[in-house]
Parts: C-alpha cells; structure tokens; sequence
C-alpha cells in the first residue's frame, strides 16, 4: 500500500492530497473510501440515496427493528475482520441465539437441517439413496458433458451438484440455499461464479468429497506440518451477525469515520470523463453529478474513481473520453432479480408451533405444498431487542427467480401470502400484528450461466479508461463480506495507480 504521506502531497503541484471519487455508498463503496481515506487520500463518495448502506437497510420504529435488506453477515474475509477492528465495531457485534438451527420444509412442514455431514448421514433428512451417492461420490461422480458447456454458457449450480450428488441434494439442499442467499435458482445459477471454491477444488481433485476433505486436513495443519495455531481463533469467528440497531450499524459507522462533508448524499453521479493532461495520473477525471439538495448539477475533478453503483446505474452514466463519447454498451445487460422484503409480527401466544433458530427455507418443490415464500427469517428469536418480549418478529422474502412477478405485489397480497406460509409453517393463528414491507427491484445481480461477459465487460471498461475501478456485488460475489472485500481491493489498485506515476492501463 502506497505510504499516505505519498498520497497526501506527492507529486501534486497544488501540494494537495491526490483525489479520488467513490460512486456509490454501499459496503463496498464505503469500505473503498474508508481505506482511501486512512491512506491519506483526499475522498468524495456521491450517492444517489438520501442514506448511505445501499441494500443494508435497518428500521427502528414502535419498538420494533428490522432490517429490509442483508440480515446478517459473515467475516470469513481479512478485509472484513480488519474492518470491523478498525471502526471499533467488535462490541456492537449481535451474534443470533442458536444460529446454528436451521430449517427447510419437507413435505410442507419445516425440517431441522442437519447441522454437520455426520448428521446428514445418520440422520433421516435425506433419502438411503442420497446418502449412499454423497459417501460413494469419490468414486461414482460424473464428469461434465462438455457438449453442455462452453466459453459463453457455463456449467449451471444445479448440473454440478447433480453430477456429485444426485438431484434430491438439488432439491432440498441446493435450491432452498440458492433462493435464500441470492434469489436464484439452481438451474439459472452459474457454479464457477456462484461457487467457485467448488469449482476449483473438482477442477484439482474431481471428487468434491476428497477434493473437501484434503483442503481441510491442509489448511488444519500449518505450512510445516504443524497444526494451525489460528484455527480455533478462525473457527470461534465463524457464523453470521449482526449489529445491534441492525445492518446499518456498519455503513453508518463508515459514514462517521470518512466525515459527512466527505459523503455527498442525494447527489448522483450523471457524468465522467477523462482527459488524460499529460501529468500522470493527476486530474484526468471530471465528474458531473446532480445535487438534490441545490437543486443543481456540479463538476468536480478527479484523479482516479472507483464505481461501486450497480452495472445497469454504471451503464446509463455519459463516459467521455478525450472528449469522444464512450458508451458502456459492450458491458452486458444484468439481469437483476426482484425480492419484496416483509415483516411481520405475530402475538407469542398466537404463534402454536415456533422454531427456535435462524429460520427456515422454501425449496422450490415445497410450493406444490401450498407454500409461496422463499423462506423466514426468525429474526426476533435470534435477537431478542429486536421486538418487545410478548411479540415475534419475522422477516420473510418473497419473489426472487421463482417468482418474480409475485415480488411486487400490494402489500396487502404479500400479507396474505406470508402470513398464509407462517400459519402452515409455524401454526400462527390470526392476523399479525404488524405488517412491514420494502419492495427491492433489482435486490441481487443474477449470476447467470454466462455472466463472465459481463466480468470481461467491466475489465474492458478499467482497461480503457485509466483510473476508473470498478467494485461490488455485481462483480466479486453478493455478501456484504465479498462487497466489502470488493471496495478494499479496488482501493488499493487506486493506491498502487496514483503512487505508479504514470499512466499505465489497470491491468
Ligand atoms: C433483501 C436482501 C437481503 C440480503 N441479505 C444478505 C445477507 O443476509 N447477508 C449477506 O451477506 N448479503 C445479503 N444481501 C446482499 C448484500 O446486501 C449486497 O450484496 C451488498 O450489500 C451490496 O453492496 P454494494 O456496495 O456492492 O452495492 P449496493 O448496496 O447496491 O450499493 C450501491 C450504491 O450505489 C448507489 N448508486 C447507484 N447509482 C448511483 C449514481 N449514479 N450516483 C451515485 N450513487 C449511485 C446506490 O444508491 C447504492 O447506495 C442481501 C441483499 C438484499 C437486497
């Protein structure tokens, strides 16, 4: 990482901090202009919204919190662990009660998943006949048809497990996990971007077992044979969070660190363009971007930028270079998938059959059930501030690729249709007694079958535009950890770009 004092006077003939903008205040834009900012570099981040978090989104009203976007978190990434030590966040961590509970519906009715493979071998989730094709997987696993697979259409999540693990895994393991963490389906799901620790270790090993157990017994012992010091720091680490007051804890404790004047909110980003002045690396870029709050547009200079707004914000931006129109047109359309978020809470007395644990998930057969939702979150059993102590609270998603047209129905057919679910799934009699809803159009990019087009259309784009980096969701993987992992690396090829001092391609 380039030393700030570097940064901070360098080579800038106005003996000022070098300046970079960071489109977009999300996780990943927000961790981007964090590290910039420790390192010495002058930061705006613009953002649309009149909040920074983008699709971390926590509400606190009647007593009740919830979140309308991402729930929980994880910090298996370093970024994510520095992050979190460095904004001072370890106290305000908010680990669920018994995460470790979770359920998927079988034959209508919620069904505790096994919680490690030993148990889902003994026990009865699945059927005799899935349990011996997951023990006899090193052995009988199929190869990919590669008549099924080419440059442009990859392997999909469904074909890989079913080639390891037969189609019931697909079912009721696969599909529910999919749905819950990006909208997905199976079928639609591309297995090298979705998974591609998998991807990799059947690319090494064939066998996902073998490949599984290797990997674990390696990284248990130490580069020398030795066991790993830091595997129960790394193991006590493991599992989800949150924060108390919720998701937005984290954006907001950004936000105070970077400075408000630094945050421009309601200021979105219409226009870039780069003029390259001879000096390396310095003031190549001018930003146009639209102040809400002055009711007018103003253009500002940059040095380097990093996007963080989704592809299809980034593609409707005016990109000039050398003073000719550059159209974002080779990057793909993504498709974006639609989720209606929905809150309700229900009397405890009411509620005949509840679950403790995390929540359950809907796997898509499940909907010859009866049943419609992707899947419940118990949200208020695992943080118990989160309602007052005669309620639960629940979050529910509805829509994704399963049901794309159902996610944006009235909030009044969304309440019947959750309440229709929790009612069969945890025997609530009556009506909520609070219903809550947010409606996301376009909540997770779906990374489809050929979404390396889009990667190669984002590299094109860094590559052609020097000092433009692009982070998020919409390429490096959908959890805040991966978004947050995302905006730190971008920062850092800004760091190494203004601290190269000439203009080399971001290659
Ligand atoms: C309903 C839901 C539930 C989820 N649950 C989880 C979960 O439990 N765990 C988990 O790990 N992940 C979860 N995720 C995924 C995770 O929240 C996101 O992948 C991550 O927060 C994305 O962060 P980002 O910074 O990449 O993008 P975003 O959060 O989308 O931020 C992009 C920002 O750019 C801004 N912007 C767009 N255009 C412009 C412009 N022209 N000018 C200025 N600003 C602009 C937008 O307003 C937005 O604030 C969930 C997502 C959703 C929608």
């Amino acid at each position: 990482m380039a030393s700030s004092s570097s940064l901070a006077n360098g080579d800038n003939p106005k003996g000022s901090a070098k300046r970079v903008a960071v489109v977009g205040a999300g996780v990943s834009g927000l961790a981007a202009a964090y590290r910039l900012k420790s390192s010495g570099v002058d930061v705006t981040v613009f953002e649309a919204d009149a909040r920074v978090g983008g699709k971390l989104r926590s509400v606190s009203h009647d007593g009740l919190i919830w979140d309308e976007g991402a729930n929980t978190m994880t910090e298996s990434e370093p970024e994510v662990r520095s992050l979190l030590d460095e904004l001072g966040l370890r106290e305000k961590q908010q680990f669920p009660i018994s995460q470790f509970k979770r359920y998927v519906v079988r034959n209508g009715m919620p069904v505790l998943l096994p919680s490690n493979p030993i148990v889902l071998l003994t026990g009865s989730f699945l059927s005799s006949r899935s349990k011996f094709k997951i023990i006899l997987e090193p052995l009988l696993w199929e190869k990919r048809n590669p008549s099924e697979v080419s440059n442009d259409m990859q392997e999909s999540v469904g074909q890989f497990f079913e080639r390891h693990f037969g189609s019931e895994v697909v079912d009721y393991l696969i599909d529910p996990f999919v749905a819950g963490t990006s909208g997905g389906d199976p079928e639609s799901l591309s297995i090298s971007h979705c998974f591609p620790e998998l991807w990799n270790i059947e690319k090494r090993f064939g066998s996902i077992i073998t490949g599984a157990i290797r990997s674990a017994l390696s990284s248990r012992r130490g580069k020398h044979g030795k066991p790993n010091d830091s595997l129960n720091k790394r193991k006590a680490q493991r599992g989800s969070f949150s924060f108390y007051g919720g998701m937005q804890t984290l954006p907001d404790a950004m936000y105070e660190k970077l400075g408000k004047d630094n945050v421009k909110l309601q200021s979105k980003v219409l226009s870039l363009s780069y003029d390259h002045h001879g000096n390396p690396a310095l003031e190549n870029w001018s930003l146009v971007h639209h102040s809400e709050q002055k009711k007018r547009s103003e253009e500002s200079p940059f040095d380097a930028l990093v996007l963080t707004a989704p592809l299809c914000n980034v593609k409707e931006l005016i990109v000039t270079k050398r003073g000719n129109c550059f159209p974002l047109d080779f990057i793909p359309e993504v498709d974006y998938l639609p989720l209606s978020v929905v809150i309700t809470t229900f009397r405890k007395q009411n509620v005949k059959r509840p679950l403790e644990g995390f929540g359950v998930l809907v796997p898509s057969k499940e909907q010859k059930n009866g049943l419609k939702t992707l899947g419940t979150l118990f949200s208020s059993m695992m943080f118990p501030d989160r309602a007052p102590s005669d309620l639960y609270l629940y979050t529910t998603f509805v829509g994704g690729s399963r049901n794309r047209e159902l996610a944006k129905a009235p909030i009044d057919a969304l309440k019947e249709i959750v309440t229709a679910d929790i009612r069969q799934l945890l025997g609530a009699e009556g009506e909520p007694t609070s219903v809550n809803h947010y409606y996301w159009s376009k909540a997770f990019p779906l990374y489809g079958r050929n979404y390396d087009a889009v990667l190669r259309g984002i590299e094109k784009m860094e590559k052609d535009l020097p000092g433009l980096f692009y982070a998020g969701n919409n390429k490096d993987g959908l959890s805040v950890g991966k978004a947050i992992t995302s905006g730190c690396r971008a920062a850092d090829q800004v760091l190494a770009y203004l601290s190269s001092g000439s203009e080399i391609n971001n290659t």
